[in-house]
């Protein structure tokens, strides 16, 4: 299928409405006029026809009862020449004067002319000349008669017709200017309108093709594309940090595992050579070292099994609290050994939910807590039941997370303090494995937490089923 550029397609929809309206409005403008100017021509006859009445009126003399016969010679030639044919008669009915007697060759020239010129140019109005008859009167006593005949319902003189056509003439041109520049403005406009798309396209085209350092610079004013703009950026920056982060889990997971494989592998060479003697602290140590690496394959498969199951959750009625208090006596020697206290607080709170998965949420919650806090400080699970929702709480004394690093702790692979976590053992999976777990059961999760002082990761779960 042939793709248009948007901007080909924006300025042909202009060009073709700017045509319309116009179009539209020259052809109604023409029109309007033309019919103005027709009443205007049909007005002016009707009134040459009653001024000739007046004139020709003012030529009688009661006194001798005589007309001046000279002077409507005058009068009727000079009419003759506008169109105007007359016949003037007395009260008793006498004809006084008729110009077509007087000069009929004149007077066919004349109507023929009129004739011509109207039916080529208006045969539409099916003309004719017509007479009419007017009363001649001096004060309020009639003297006469005048019959006026002229072309009906209007005629128009050769001026009329060139007047027309050159009023006709500057609408058309008018328009067609107005047509070509309003397709330049829109093509101007389309042009400048689309550079920020184009340079959104050709950034998305390089983020595609992997370069997750490219950004939409520039500032838009057009809010849609402000928002694409930032919405574009913003997925380029996550793609930019889930690719560190990537980055690093792998090297993250070759050091790990180099680490115990090169301990191992030695320990077990200098036995088989004979170096050393296989004693339980030797081999205390070789078990260590396997024990780190089955740890971090423990994550992984965490990890792969929730992005290969897509979560699929066995879900009953859950109680939290009872999961928190089986969690606490889960890690009651490691509470020991770091000599941490940890305490469950709040009220039964019934939830429908997979509990084995709502349970691994509370396991990795508190092995971070444990993780974190130093010898000393204390772990409390809080849960709360609320109405339409069962809320888990933990919260710990430990040594909090900044700001800036609570925004990301929840992404895979994101570890506050590398070198640190190493020690620790963690890939920076846990909190991320909570996360789709949480959604999962349509929940919500965020930590509050200050460096120093310590951190509250609260759970809130919906108790119906979704
Ligand atoms: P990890 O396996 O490294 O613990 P997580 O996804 O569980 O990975 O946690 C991500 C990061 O969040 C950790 O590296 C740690 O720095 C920080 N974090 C998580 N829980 C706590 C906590 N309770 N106190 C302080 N820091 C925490």
């Amino acid at each position: 299928m042939k793709r248009y550029s948007m901007r080909t397609a924006i300025a042909l929809e202009n060009a073709l409405l700017v045509c319309l309206v116009i179009g539209l409005v020259g052809i109604l403008s023409n029109v309007l006029i033309s019919r103005q100017f027709e009443n205007y021509v049909i007005d002016q006859q009707k009134t040459r026809a009653e001024e000739l009445t007046r004139h020709l009126a003012t030529q009688y003399n009661a006194e001798t009862d005589q007309w001046n016969l000279e002077f409507i010679h005058g009068m009727s030639m000079y009419a003759l020449s506008e169109g105007y044919m007359i016949r003037l008669s007395n009260m008793e009915g006498q004809v006084l004067w008729d110009a077509q007697d007087h000069d009929m060759t004149m007077c066919n020239q004349m109507m023929q002319d009129i004739m011509e010129r109207m039916e080529s140019e208006r045969p539409d109005l099916e003309g004719e000349f017509v007479t009419t008859r007017y009363p001649l009167m001096q004060s309020d006593d009639q003297v006469g008669y005048l019959d006026v005949s002229y072309y009906s319902p209007f005629y128009m003189n050769e001026y009329d017709f060139q007047f027309v056509h050159a009023l006709n003439r500057i609408l058309l041109l008018v328009s067609a200017f107005s047509i070509v520049g309003a397709v330049l403005l829109g093509v101007l406009m389309t042009h400048s309108m689309m550079r920020p798309v184009r340079h959104m396209v050709d950034i998305t085209e390089k983020i595609s093709e992997g370069d997750y350092q490219a950004r939409i610079s520039g500032n838009v004013r057009n809010r849609e594309f402000h928002d694409l703009t930032q919405s574009v950026n913003q997925m380029a920056e996550a793609l930019e940090q889930q690719e560190t982060l990537r980055k690093r889990m792998l090297s993250d997971i070759i050091h790990e595992l180099r680490t115990p494989v090169a301990g191992v592998t030695a320990y077990l060479e200098a036995f088989l050579e004979g170096v050393w003697e296989p004693n339980p602290k030797r081999l205390q140590s070789c078990y260590q070292e396997l024990e780190r690496m089955s740890l971090l394959i423990t994550d992984m498969e965490q990890l792969h099994q929730i992005d290969d199951e897509n979560l699929k959750l066995k879900k009953r009625p859950v109680d939290l609290l009872e999961l928190s208090e089986q969690v606490r006596t889960f890690f009651a020697t490691q509470f020991m050994n770091g000599q941490l206290t940890c305490s469950v607080e709040g009220t039964s709170a019934m939830i429908h939910g997979d509990p084995e998965r709502i349970q691994q949420v509370l396991v990795n919650l508190v092995s971070n807590s444990i993780k974190y806090t130093p010898p000393g400080g204390r772990i409390r699970i809080l849960v709360e039941n609320r109405k339409a929702e069962g809320v888990v709480s933990v919260i710990d004394t430990g040594i909090g997370i900044s700001p800036e690093d609570q925004k990301w702790i929840f992404e895979r692979f994101y570890r506050v303090d590398r070198s640190r976590s190493r020690k620790t053992g963690g890939a920076g999976i846990g909190l991320s494995i909570v996360k789709s777990i949480v959604h999962a059961h349509g929940g919500t999760i965020f930590v509050e937490s200050k460096i120093g002082e310590g951190s509250r990761f609260t759970v809130i779960l919906p108790k119906e089923e979704l």
